[in-house]
């Protein structure tokens, strides 16, 4: 590669390496993009210098991964990671390297690498690049292959075929036939692997442009059945009415469309995992018409399993769950505005694009042509005339408070959270009724009425 693509704080970095008569090489996914044409994310180093040496001679130096021989170098506000040449020779739990050792030459430590996309190096600074595993040519061809022997190398990382079928994703390339057949052999290996990795990389997919050509072939590789078993058994559920495809083209159509959108990662889940309930709750009825009663509940414990399971934080799973649940609202303009206050707060405020972009997916991936739902845009503008109007949504908006309730005699206790919220509901009716004086009154009359024998 020119030299004048080497980035001048590259430079600055790896003159202190030469000076120290030391090697240094730009490798990993940096050099991927670069190839691409694109922005490399983040910078990692490899280097014949140990990581102690590599410590002395920067000023910032943050030992992260000391024990794999990376350290992290800060340098004018930039970070790069650097790791000592090496070679990682047993995976006896299929997760990660037994023990880190160093290894003499770039290509050794190429040689250790996943993919041939990924086993490039970029001599620093003169930007030769050291490419034993013809990885250029697989970019040109826009071509994910293994580094040496798939069985093997997928053997030592049962990670590996999720990240193959991530960077197809990612960077809508194609797996190599025999990568590709590799994968179903090491499945067994790819049970063990932490769940934290597998969701990181189906994180990466899912925030992808196209997740479904990943999920397609983790379907096709048996990876769908061992990580999302609920998604691979829509397969084949056929839906009637307006549907043109079963319930897993749906779903994935549905998830690359709320990509489309730009979509948060959320609903991007929701999208995939909103109709996962309709295997188990298909019924056919007298008239031999197939029904999906309550699918959205079912759908939604389901997606919890799955972000349990795959240790997601709690507040996404939370998230992901009442959009799922909640996916399946209507609207009409007979709508009181009390009713489109109701749906405000049911869906709420902070969710509510996300619901909209959550049922044009659901919209789109049901005939597989753009047009958004007809009640949609009429309900938007409701809900923004409403929310302009910023009257009584929440227990919170309301003139009185508990406190105030209790000024005016009613009892802390269960019947004090039943009267703020009936309350809330006689000024979902009628804003206007929320003024201190009114709801006074009214809380006079509920207490007096509770008390009453
Ligand atoms: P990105 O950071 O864009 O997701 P990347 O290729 O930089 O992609 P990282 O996970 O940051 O991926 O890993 C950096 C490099 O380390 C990879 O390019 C690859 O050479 C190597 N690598 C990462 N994970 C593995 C693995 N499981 N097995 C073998 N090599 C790996
Ligand atoms: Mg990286």
């Amino acid at each position: 590669m020119d030299n004048a693509a080497v980035h001048p704080i590259l430079k600055e970095v790896a003159s202190v390496f030469t000076r120290a008569g030391k090697q240094v090489y730009l490798v990993g996914g940096a050099v991927r993009d670069l190839l691409l044409g694109k922005e490399a994310k983040d910078w990692d180093l490899a280097t014949d210098a140990r990581p102690e040496e590599v410590i002395a001679l920067f000023r910032r130096v943050i030992p992260t991964g000391i024990k794999h021989g990376t350290v992290t170098v800060r340098y004018k506000s930039n970070s790069l990671e650097v790791t000592t040449f090496r070679t990682e020779s047993t995976y006896s739990d299929g997760r990660r390297p037994d023990q880190v050792n160093y290894a003499a030459t770039i290509e050794e430590d190429l040689s250790r690498r996943d993919l041939t996309m990924n086993a490039i190096a970029l001599s620093l600074p003169s930007g030769t690049t050291v490419d034993p595993f013809k990885g250029i040519e697989d970019i040109q061809n826009r071509r994910i292959r293994c580094v040496g022997n798939p069985e093997e190398r997928f053997g030592e990382d049962g990670l590996r075929p999720l990240r193959a079928l991530r960077f197809a994703s990612q960077l809508n390339f194609t797996v190599d036939e025999a990568t590709l057949a590799a994968i179903p052999g090491a499945l067994s290996t790819t049970v063990r692997v932490s769940p934290e990795r597998i969701r990181d990389e189906l994180d990466k997919i899912i925030s992808s442009d196209r997740p479904s050509i990943a999920l397609l072939l983790m379907e096709k590789t048996g990876l769908l059945e061992l990580i999302l078993p609920e998604l691979a058994s829509c397969r084949g559920v056929e839906q009637k009415g307006f549907h043109r495809f079963d319930v897993l083209d749906h779903s994935l159509l549905a998830c690359d469309y709320a990509a489309r959108l730009n979509a948060s990662r959320e609903v991007r889940m929701a999208s995939l995992f909103h109709d996962i309930g309709k295997p188990t709750v298909c019924r056919i009825d007298e008239s031999g018409v197939r029904t999906f009663y309550q699918h959205e509940q079912v759908s939604a414990d389901l997606a919890r399993r799955i972000a349990l399971r795959l240790r997601y934080p709690n507040a996404l799973t939370e998230r992901l769950v009442h959009l799922i649940r909640e996916h399946m609202f209507h609207y009409e303009e007979s709508w009181t505005d009390a009713a489109v206050r109701r749906f405000i707060i049911r869906v709420g405020e902070e969710n509510l694009k996300d619901i909209y972009a959550l049922r044009q997916a659901d919209a789109f991936a049901t005939a597989g042509i753009e047009g958004e739902p007809g009640f949609l845009a009429p309900l938007v503008s409701r809900v923004d005339a409403i929310l302009a109007e910023s009257r009584a949504l929440s227990l919170k908006d309301l003139a009185v408070s508990g406190a105030d309730l209790i000024s005016a005699g009613v009892p802390k206790g269960p019947r004090l959270g039943i009267i703020l919220k009936e309350l809330l509901e006689t000024v979902l009716d009628d804003p206007e009724l929320n003024t201190r004086e009114k709801l006074l009154e009214i809380a006079g009359n509920l207490n007096r009425r509770y008390t009453s024998p």
